[in-house]
This record gives C-alpha cells, sequence and structure tokens, in this order.
C-alpha cells in the first residue's frame, strides 16, 4: 500500500519519543505547542497541561490549568515568573478540578478571557458552590439503590458532613466565560483550533483539533492506557452516560489516524484510530461481562468485581460505583437487563 505520509496508516498506539516533563517544567512537543505536568494528589499523580504561543494576542494560551491547591500555585507562580510573556487566554476542557482547579486564579492574575462549553462552565459552578444546607437524602438513597448497607451509608453520611466538596479545590471561578460549542474554532497564534464535543466522561467535554499541525488536545475524552471514567452519580441516577459516551467516541475516527494525540493523563500519543477503537472495545466488553453475570438479579455492588480486579479505596469506590451504573443504566435503557427493588431498597439487575 502506497499512502502519501500524511495519511499512512497508524495502527497501533505509540507514545511520542520525548521525555516526560518535571512538574512546572516546559517541553515542546510541537512548533510553539508546551507540555507542562502538575502533581495531583490521587494514585493519578500527575495532569498535563498545554501552553500554546498566542503571541498574536499577547502571550501564551494556556489549555487546562491544574487541581486548585496551594502546591499548584506555588509551581504555577514559580513558571509564570519565568515565561518571557504572559497567559493570554485561558480554556478549559471540563469541569474537573484537576482542569479547571486553577482557572480562576489564572484569570485573575492576567484579567483574560476565559472558554468553557456551557454545560461545563455551569456545572462547574454549581458543584463547586456546594449543597448550600439542601439535605443529602438522595445522596443516601443513591448509595441504598447501588446495594450498600446502612452500615455503609451511615459511614458515607458521616463522611459528607466534614467533607468541604469539591469546592476547596477549585478557586473561585470567573464570573464571565465565552461559550465553546462543537465546530467553532478558536484563533490561538496565527493557527485555527476546531472545537469537538465529548460527552460520558462528563456533560460538554471540549477537545481541540489543530490541522496545521494535525494536533488533537483530547483532555480525558480520549486517554492512553487507562480508559476516562464514565460514571453516574447521585446528581442524576438515571443518566445514561455510557450511551453519550459510545456515541461521540466515534467521530475522532474521521480525523487523520497519524495525527498527534495530547492527553490530560499519561503522555501524547499516535494511534488515535486504534485507541478510539480500543476504548469502544473495553466498554464493549464491561457490557458482556455484567449481561454473562447478571443471569441472576444483582446489585450494583455485586457486580463491582465484574468490572474491578483489584481493592477499591474509598475515592476509588466512590468512581468504581458511577462506573457499574452507567454500564448496568446502559444495558437497562437498551431493555437488555430488567430492574427491580427488593425489600432492602436494593436495585437488582437481572437480564430479559
Ligand atoms: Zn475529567
Amino acid at each position: 500500500m502506497n499512502l502519501p505520509a500524511n495519511q499512512a496508516l497508524i495502527d497501533d498506539v505509540q507514545f511520542l519519543d520525548i521525555q516526560v516533563p518535571e512538574a512546572g517544567q516546559l517541553t515542546e512537543v510541537s512548533d510553539g505547542i508546551f507540555w507542562l505536568r502538575m502533581p495531583l494528589p490521587f494514585d493519578l499523580d500527575h495532569i498535563n497541561l498545554y501552553l500554546i504561543k498566542d503571541f498574536e494576542f499577547g502571550g501564551y494560551a494556556l489549555i487546562d490549568t491544574g487541581i486548585g491547591i496551594r502546591k499548584t500555585q506555588e509551581i504555577w507562580d514559580e513558571l509564570l515568573a519565568s515565561l518571557d510573556k504572559p497567559i493570554s487566554k485561558v480554556i478549559v476542557t471540563h469541569m474537573h478540578p484537576d482542569h479547571i482547579g486553577m482557572a480562576g486564579y489564572l484569570v485573575e492574575k492576567y484579567k483574560v478571557p476565559f472558554y468553557m462549553s456551557h454545560s461545563e462552565y455551569f456545572v462547574a459552578r454549581a458543584l463547586s458552590a456546594g449543597s448550600r444546607g439542601a439535605s443529602d437524602w438522595q445522596d443516601d438513597e443513591y448509595l441504598q439503590r447501588c446495594g450498600f448497607s446502612e452500615s455503609y451509608r451511615n459511614n458515607a453520611k458521616e463522611n459528607r458532613k466534614t467533607s468541604k466538596g469539591v469546592g476547596q479545590v477549585i478557586k473561585p471561578i470567573p464570573l464571565q466565560y465565552i461559550r465553546l460549542q462543537a465546530n467553532d474554532t478558536i484563533d490561538i497564534g496565527a493557527e485555527e483550533w476546531q472545537v469537538m464535543i465529548g460527552r460520558g466522561h462528563s456533560p460538554e467535554h471540549v477537545c481541540l483539533f489543530n490541522k496545521q499541525q494535525n494536533i488533537l488536545i483530547s483532555g480525558d475524552h480520549v486517554l492512553p492506557i487507562i480508559s476516562p471514567n464514565i460514571g453516574v452519580y447521585s446528581t442524576e441516577p438515571d443518566a445514561n452516560s455510557l450511551q453519550q459516551y459510545l456515541t461521540t467516541l466515534p467521530q475522532f475516527k474521521s480525523l487523520p489516524s497519524n495525527c498527534l494525540v495530547l492527553p490530560s493523563h499519561k503522555q501524547p500519543f499516535y494511534g488515535l484510530h486504534t485507541r478510539v477503537d480500543e476504548l469502544l472495545a473495553h466498554h464493549q466488553a464491561h457490557l458482556q461481562s455484567l449481561r454473562e453475570f447478571c443471569t441472576e438479579r444483582k446489585t450494583v455492588k455485586e457486580c463491582l468485581p465484574v468490572l474491578f480486579k483489584r481493592e477499591l479505596n474509598p475515592h476509588n469506590m466512590f468512581f468504581a460505583i458511577a462506573e457499574a451504573l452507567s454500564h448496568l443504566n446502559y444495558l437497562y435503557y437498551e431493555k437488555e437487563l430488567s430492574r427491580e427493588v427488593n425489600e432492602s431498597g436494593h436495585f437488582g439487575y437481572k437480564i430479559i
């Protein structure tokens, strides 16, 4: 097969052959595009941010910002002091605190435009504002429906009381934003980046494609090695997040297969089409395991070991429950599983 170089097929995921930067250090991954890492206090201990030369607009455009804790701020302050130009615009892919956490600090410091999609912006503001005293009975019911005992739920209730919520790791969010929507283009420097929207990991996740340089900033929507968390949470327990993810992932196969992908975690890679196929297959395999397991009526809790082989700590457990429920909801909406509440108030799922 004799394809032009820019259409060469890449059928394997290959990492860009480049040293992973230390926290707060910049590594140029392509012309005028810099990879920057910030630490995270989780098992997943880092996030990738990208700085792009935007000199036509006075400085550097920033994609995502790091979690809003003192450590990140210290690293930012040191880096900003060493940069030859200021930040010119801040773009946030989605509302998770490792992405939006420091946006308020940076937008405030430089008084620059702040770009997000509509849903991500308002969900971020709502979640960071907390419950404002609203009752948490639905959080409790969510865990009950998922099959958890009263003692587990009482413990969770105590934890909710003492937790300061996600707002404590998100700097106050700017009161104004510029909306990004599918197919919009945003000028960074002399180049255009096209907005692509992914759903399922978060409500309206922004990915950015640069045709001139053949580069996709994929955020958390397409990750190498790990699969993005696709969850259904107590805020919307009947959501069909997995369906949204599975229907917004294939669009990325319309991009050139040899484009460089800049993800929010792990390392920049080639092999976008392969990775999309792997992620689709990963979820199909999980769905198939659940079909085979639910020949008798099972709760969400009982399904966890089918999907997660490792021991789950409380932080991981929160996401694991949400991920299992997203798969069960998917099969329920596909009318492959029936769902009934038992005498303990647990949902039981069984193949139809
Ligand atoms: Zn995320």
